[in-house]
């Protein structure tokens, strides 16, 4: 299933894409894709169900209707760093040989189509096109072989980064990963069973219609299995958490000269079996 939400930031509600590509409100479901809903693994049978008897009936989206982030905030976002060994050779720097792991804000979530705020006093605002994984079931001290049982499903991000704010101003990377609209979620959450092989997508980001990022999941370091096994050994992974597993090469930071991020810039991104996005560049009001 691709489960998704629309409406506005304060008022967002959930919602469904069919296999036909129809969008529909599914509200008459009772419940919000956030921690409690993911919490039980009977829900998206009882989803299932809920599309064939109702799907039919169910409020379709008109085309234009605004997208908002797929999940319901969750209680953390955690992202891995360097996770492809051309984006550390880009950076600079050699790939690890442990995770790099850290944190974005969850009130940098936003919309897929929504428009990226460039923050203010940002001069180096860059993209990031990488694979989420939303958690299922709860857990801690996962195996790596226990842990897609704890994935719920899929979705497209784009971690925004300012690269001034991230490696330039001390301390953690986590100032210059959070700011308002960072986190573009969606189009829609996809459950695992909806794609071939995960370990295996297309993923591509173009700034202004030119290719920025053309790069595929099969190159991730540390794969999905090790990325939320590694992870539950220092922290508990909820129910809707977000965890994005890195970015190919391609970024503003490692072309020569570095490019960044402007006021009118249109970024477009997608991975296969996931859905596109598309921001527009606007100043910090
Ligand atoms: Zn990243």
């Amino acid at each position: 299933m691709k489960l998704l939400r629309h409406g506005s930031p304060d008022s967002a509600k959930p919602g469904l894409q069919l296999p036909d590509g129809t969008r529909i409100d599914a509200s008459g479901f009772g419940h919000d894709w956030n921690e409690a809903f993911f919490a039980d693994p009977a829900n998206l049978d009882l989803l299932k169900t809920w599309v064939e008897t109702h799907g039919d009936s169910a409020p379709v989206l008109e085309p234009d209707a605004r997208l908002a982030p797929a999940i319901a905030r969750p209680s953390k976002i955690i992202c891995i760093g360097l996770n492809f060994s051309d984006h550390a050779e880009e950076t600079g720097a050699t790939p690890p040989t442990e995770p790099i792991i850290f944190f974005k804000a969850t009130s940098a979530i936003c919309g897929p189509d929504d428009n990226l705020v460039i923050p203010r006093n940002s001069e180096k605002t860059d993209w990031e096109v990488e694979l989420g994984v939303v958690i299922g079931k709860k857990g801690s001290y996962v195996t790596e072989a226990e842990a897609l049982d704890h994935v719920a499903g899929y979705v497209l991000h784009n971690d925004y980064s300012e690269r001034a704010f991230q490696i330039e101003r001390g301390g953690q990377w986590v100032k210059g990963k959070s700011c308002d609209s960072f986190a573009p979620i969606g189009p829609f959450l996809a459950t695992p069973d909806e794609l071939a092989d995960v370990n295996d997508l297309p993923m591509w980001l173009k700034v202004n219609g030119e290719t920025m990022q053309d790069g595929n999941t099969s190159n991730l370091i540390f794969k999905i299995p090790t990325i939320v096994s590694y992870l539950s050994q220092f922290m508990t992974l909820l129910p809707g958490d977000l965890i994005s597993t890195g970015t190919p090469a391609g970024v503003g930071l490692g072309m020569k000269p570095p490019k960044f991020l402007k006021p009118g810039d249109v970024i477009e991104l997608g991975i296969e079996g996931l859905g596109e996005q598309r921001q527009e560049a606007v100043a910090c009001p």
